[in-house]
């Protein structure tokens, strides 16, 4: 297939050709959700991210499967040794049982993201769904003796594999620093080297969430799920590996590490990372107070803000950021950001009533140039978004009769309308469906078209007959300059 696609590998350090390895079909697996709290901003920011690049490969014509898991045994997010399980202690905390807490804040998940207006992955594996694929893996990684047991558990053995392979060459760590920095801490741990991690844990006898192994009763490594799914889903190698660059280490050099120990062979082709999220400046975290969830900001109801922040709003300040540069989420920042993508819509939505007439002066072929090298470069929606910007003054100048258009110029837009707002931006009118209108707003907007277009042919028996059934049915057209309302007696 020939695109221009290129990608910022995380492993290469480069921006790369994007070449799969099996056009057309391209493979994507993305970290998802450990489901043991309500879905907030940090959720959030991954999948847009991931999202968009899952339209886009889509629209430039791979047939993408793009898996995203949810981890629901619940490992600890930075340790994946120690400490307590976070779903578990949330279940104990609301007496409930573990999967129960899994359900929930799953289905709250897949509910805010679907307000996000991101897509469903074509694969959402469950993590608890996948422990034979996980102990099978581990087998491997201990017959290839890079791991080794001990008191029921597996570990990695990270210096054992450095010395065949490099740990480190995601993170770009320097193993021999990461061996001897931590050697000294150690004291009655299992493990041979404290840089060693559990790829199966005993569960302790109080632990509820537990499967049967060789080794004992316990459960994965929280990097093994990635490693093992990723592998059954998308085959060894697969092309695009995704996640928020606070996974980079440890996580995503353990998959590396663990794919590696079993197959021989680097499991990923392109790493891709998004950048972090703060909080006026500072980072995200729920003992620093500024942790806000989707729904505080679609309520507006959390001490740090000002008002309720739409999901469109929120959608698009993170694509007015390049996915590899921070954002910084202020009060003022959100507000100029609801203010764009309000007037960014409108334009568009402006296009519909405009009558064509001569060429304006405005080169329309240019901006989807524009859009396309943006998008091939690196994804960059920030560009796109400019260049968008670009068509709002022509349009508006249009439809306040201060410039015209030509019937082609009006096409062109509304194909970009349709592929870069609606269907790679994942841009879409929300006023409509927050009055409860919906597909009412929808067909009027075609009937109205319908008059319009009677007009433009000069047919005005059919233009009246439109305008006449719809007052008997209730509902009133007014022209106005910025084109047709309607209202409903
Ligand atoms: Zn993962």
């Amino acid at each position: 297939m020939e695109h221009p696609l290129k990608v910022y590998n995380s492993l290469t350090r480069k921006k790369e050709d994007f070449v799969p390895i099996n056009p057309p079909f391209a493979g994507m697996y993305v970290c998802g959700p450990t489901v043991y709290g309500d879905p907030h901003l940090g959720h959030a920011r991954p999948a847009i991210t991931f999202d968009v690049v899952f339209r886009y490969l889509q629209h430039i014509g791979y047939k993408v499967r793009y898996v995203r898991n949810i981890t629901d045994v619940g490992h600890l997010e930075n340790d994946a040794d120690a400490g307590e399980d976070k779903i578990e202690k949330k279940a104990r905390l609301e007496q409930l049982e573990p999967m129960e807490v899994v359900q929930y804040y799953t289905n709250r998940y897949h509910e805010f993201m679907g307000r996000l207006n991101v897509l469903s992955p074509s694969i959402e594996p469950h993590a608890s769904g996948h422990i034979p694929e996980q102990i099978e893996m581990v087998e491997k990684i201990l017959s290839n003796d890079l791991a080794y047991e001990a008191e029921g558990s597996v570990y990695f053995d990270v210096e054992k594999y450095s010395k065949k392979y490099q740990y480190g060459i995601l993170s770009g760590r320097n193993v021999d620093e990461l061996l001897s920095n931590t050697r000294e801490l150690d004291g009655q741990s299992e493990k041979r080297n404290p840089a060693d991690f559990a790829i199966w844990k005993k569960a302790s006898p109080t632990h509820i969430m537990r499967w049967k192994s060789p080794w004992s009763d316990g459960v994965p490594g929280w990097h093994m799920e990635c490693s093992a799914m990723g592998a059954k889903y998308l085959g060894t190698p697969f092309d695009i590996h995704g996640g928020g660059m606070d996974l980079l280490f440890p996580h995503h050099e353990s998959e590396i590490a663990q794919s590696v120990a079993a197959s021989g062979v680097q499991p990923v082709k392109y790493w891709l990372h998004n950048n972090m999220i703060t909080i006026n400046g500072q980072k995200m975290g729920k003992s620093l107070g500024n942790f806000i969830t989707l729904e505080e900001f679609f309520t507006g109801s959390h001490d740090m803000l000002e008002q309720a922040y739409s999901p469109m709003t929120i959608r698009f300040f993170i694509l007015q950021a390049h996915y590899r540069g921070t954002v910084d989420f202020s009060n003022a920042a959100l507000q100029a950001s609801g203010k764009a993508y309000e007037r960014l819509m409108k334009a568009f939505e402006r296009l519909d009533s405009i009558q064509p007439g001569a060429a304006g002066e405005f080169e329309v072929n240019k901006l989807s140039k524009d859009c396309y090298e943006a998008m091939n470069d690196d994804l960059n929606t920030p560009m796109v978004i400019a260049a968008l910007f670009d068509a709002v003054k022509f349009i508006n100048a249009v439809a306040d009769k201060q410039a015209t258009m030509s019937q082609e110029q009006k096409d062109a837009l509304l194909k970009i309308r349709k592929e870069f707002i609606e269907d790679i931006l994942g841009l879409k009118q929300e006023g409509a469906e927050a009055a409860g209108k919906g597909i009412e707003d929808d067909l009027m907007k075609l009937i109205i078209e319908l008059r319009l277009k009677y007009r433009q042919d000069k047919n005005f028996a059919m233009s009246d007959f439109i305008r006449d059934e719809l007052k008997k049915a209730g509902v009133e057209l007014k022209d106005t300059k910025e084109g047709t309302d309607w209202t409903r007696n």
